[in-house]
């Protein structure tokens, strides 16, 4: 091997096709999607479905846009069919007898999925999620220490494998309390942690009191979040850093629909590349016009998915309703060639005021970096109903002030949130500031929303 690609092999998962240009890879993509689609209609009663009709011959990806897009409900609606012979319903493209494990979407709203997967389903889960940690720095010499306590949903077993691909010694520490987790990582010398963000934020209040008691020096270095946006937030990645006492603070997202975990931040630390490039091809449109999009620096949009190589639940043009903001297109500092995004929210969280589009993480984001030092890093807006996606009066919002920020302060800081809120973003907010401790904290993921009628 010569001495640059032994360099290479050490920085990436697959060099080859990591530092490939972009154009290429959705060219060898498009050859690979065109040589599954005419079996698909054959394979997924729900394909043969949706795709009736349509031609399925494909030159560039762009011609993937004859396609129809694959929504959630088409899977709920497909999962519902399901029968003796078929548990996985009509979508299910292998026999029972080919198919290895169940994997649970997380389910935060209704009733959970389930996607099947065959024996070369979890190879390609494995190698990918691998990629995706490796991107994010892990390497075979690495302590992993896994939180995530169900082993069935899809950051479960699937992000488990993925460590053992790497290399990585897995400990799986989910399920257990928090000061039980932060004593096992001291005594296991745990380099490496992989949790939700809000988690993470959790552990770094913790850490130093509860991993004194053990007398073990924290032997921790890297920590991979995910699951939720927040590590936009400077304030939340200075939380989590300095509790932790790490420098390497890499966010990572996936989507259990498709694969756990596909993006990850290099070295950079400057958005997520796309590490699922060998069997997943993206596309990036306008959520509501559907328009295809550019992967270009500026551009947000939704991401919509095509898992090329999936046996046993195939997807193709999967609406995924992640809103991402492109951060970085062409070749990386690291030398990765995979679009780099920040995931911005989810098309269900998104409200409509006066006909505009607004994220909440957006709003929270703003407060936060605007008023550091004088609020925490957190928010609430209230509905009048769970459904409700649509204001015409100011949205009611909840922001808990610092601990150094006097009561009398309130109002005047109230009137200041409301002000640039409406300056940046054009929407009216409604803002009232609580004292210390007054918003609830979820210890797994936090939610922006209350609800007035409790339901
Ligand atoms: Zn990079």
């Amino acid at each position: 091997m010569s001495a640059a690609r032994a360099a290479a092999a050490g920085r990436y998962w697959n060099a080859e096709l990591e530092t490939r240009p972009w154009q290429e890879i959705e060219r060898w993509q498009a050859s690979a999607i065109a040589a599954m689609l005419p079996a698909l209609r054959e394979r997924s009663a729900l394909y043969a479905r949706l795709h009736a009709g349509a031609a399925t011959t494909l030159r560039e990806l762009a011609d993937l846009r004859a396609l129809p897009f694959t929504m959630k409900d088409d899977i709920r609606e497909a999962q519902a069919a399901s029968s003796a012979a078929q548990p996985f319903g009509s979508n299910q493209g292998a026999p029972l007898r080919d198919i290895v494990q169940a994997i649970c979407s997380s389910g935060t709203t209704g009733q959970p999925l389930y996607y099947a997967a065959t024996r070369a389903d979890l190879e390609v889960f494995s190698d990918a999620i691998a990629h995706t940690w490796y991107t994010a720095g892990v390497r075979d010499d690495d302590v992993v220490a896994h939180l995530v306590g169900l082993p069935m949903v899809a950051g479960g077993l699937p992000y488990a494998d993925g460590f053992r691909r790497v290399g990585a010694t897995l400990c799986w520490l989910g399920g257990f309390p928090t000061d039980r987790i932060v004593r096992e990582m001291r005594r296991l010398r745990v380099t490496a942690l992989l949790a939700t963000t809000s988690f993470a934020t959790h552990l770094a209040s913790q850490w130093d009191a509860v991993g004194r008691e053990t007398g073990i020096e924290s032997a921790l270095s890297k920590v991979l979040c995910g699951g939720e946006p927040g590590l936009n937030q400077p304030e939340i990645r200075g939380r989590i850093e300095s509790g932790l006492g790490i420098g390497h603070l890499r966010e990572t997202m996936g989507l259990g629909d498709v694969i756990p975990a596909m993006w990850s931040e290099c070295e950079a630390a400057d958005g997520m590349h796309f590490n699922a490039q060998r069997y997943v091809a993206i596309e990036l449109i306008d959520p509501a016009s559907t328009e295809a999009l550019p992967w270009a620096a500026g551009t947000t949009g939704e991401i919509v998915y095509t898992a090329f190589t999936r046996e046993a639940t195939p997807l193709v043009r999967y609406r995924s309703r992640d809103h991402a903001l492109v951060v970085g297109a062409g070749r990386c500092r690291c030398g990765r060639t995979s679009p780099r995004i920040r995931c911005i929210g989810r098309t269900d969280d998104m409200l409509i005021y006066k006909a505009m589009n607004v994220f909440p993480t957006a709003i929270r984001d703003l407060v936060a970096s605007s008023f550091a030092g004088r609020v925490e890093p957190t928010l609430r807006i209230w509905k009048e109903r769970k459904e409700q996606v649509r204001f015409d009066e100011p949205l009611p919002v909840d922001v808990e002030a610092a601990p150094a920020v006097a009561a009398q302060a309130y109002e005047a800081l109230a009137a200041e949130i409301e002000a640039r809120v409406r300056a940046q973003l054009q929407v009216r907010v409604a803002v009232r500031v609580l004292g210390p401790g007054a918003l609830p904290r979820s210890v797994y993921k936090s939610s922006l929303f209350a609800v007035r009628d409790g339901t």
